[in-house]
């Protein structure tokens, strides 16, 4: 049988070539990493997940008309995306403070915010992808200002969007980040989200009870990482009926 061609390789995820031209198959792995890949793991059932997680958020975006890389799910660990462009930044979207801005502040985490606010760090792993002020990028010419400006627009909806449904289901998005990508339709340029949207790149917490569902579980050893991704799919009914991770049989007395 032939050998798909694989394009790239990142910590949680492998690219291949796709069935036709702009198109990728992007495959969820099992591993886990943070702080810059200085902690490692393999979480049994993470890729399964995460395919579905952002197969069911990247389908909400493009049905409200938030552009994104997702065409559809291939199978439990595979899904067809647009080929596009990567802009070397991270965007991130707080609604409350937690994690670097927390640290970085001296804010207690889980703070409210006075409103959403986007910020960008370059994507380099050997720089620890360092926090960046949009001056740069658009003096290093990462991006033009009018990208930036469709990058805050397009960061904010996805941000309303996910902070609903999440919401929704009992949990507080806390904050996430996403990249966006440039597609080319003739002479014309769009910007559109891709990469993914998981608990790997967003912070969920419980609303009632504050407990993460999210990649911080792995990062500061709280638990179980499957058990927690499994509670969100779970709660968005979007949970893959074979997963090995299902939640246990309980004895009824
Ligand atoms: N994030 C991510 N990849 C990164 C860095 C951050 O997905 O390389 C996500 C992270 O999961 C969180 C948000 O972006 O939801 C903000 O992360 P923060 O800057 O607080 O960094 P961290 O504390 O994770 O180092």
């Amino acid at each position: 049988m032939a050998r798909r061609k694989k394009i790239y390789e990142g910590k949680a995820k492998i690219l291949y070539e796709g069935p036709e031209p702009g198109t990728l198959v992007q495959y969820f792995k099992d591993d886990a990493t943070a702080y810059n890949a200085e902690k490692k793991a393999t979480v049994e059932g993470k890729g399964v997940l995460n395919n579905r997680l952002s197969e069911f958020f990247m389908k909400g975006l493009n049905a409200i008309g938030v552009p994104t890389h997702f065409i559809r799910r291939l199978n439990m660990r595979e899904q067809l995306i647009r080929q596009v462009e990567i802009i070397p930044l991270e965007v991130i979207v707080r609604n409350y403070a937690a994690g670097s801005m927390a640290e970085r502040l001296g804010m207690d985490e889980g703070t409210q915010l006075p409103r959403p606010i986007v910020e960008f760090s370059y994507k380099d792993d050997k720089l620890g992808d360092p926090l960046v002020p949009e001056e740069y990028i658009i003096a290093f010419g990462w991006a033009t200002q009018q990208d930036m400006d469709d990058i805050v627009a397009l960061a904010l909806r996805v941000n309303d969007f996910l902070s609903g449904v999440m919401y929704g289901v009992g949990i507080r998005l806390i904050d996430f980040k996403i990249e966006i990508g440039r597609i080319w339709e003739g002479d014309y340029m769009r910007l559109i989200v891709a990469d993914e949207i998981s608990p790997d790149s967003c912070r969920l917490w419980d609303i009632e009870t504050g407990q993460r569902l999210d990649k911080d579980v792995f990062r500061r050893d709280l638990g179980s990482l499957a058990d927690a991704y499994t509670e969100v799919a779970r709660r968005l009914g979007v949970l893959p009926s074979n997963i090995t991770h299902a939640p246990k049989p309980t004895l009824i007395n």
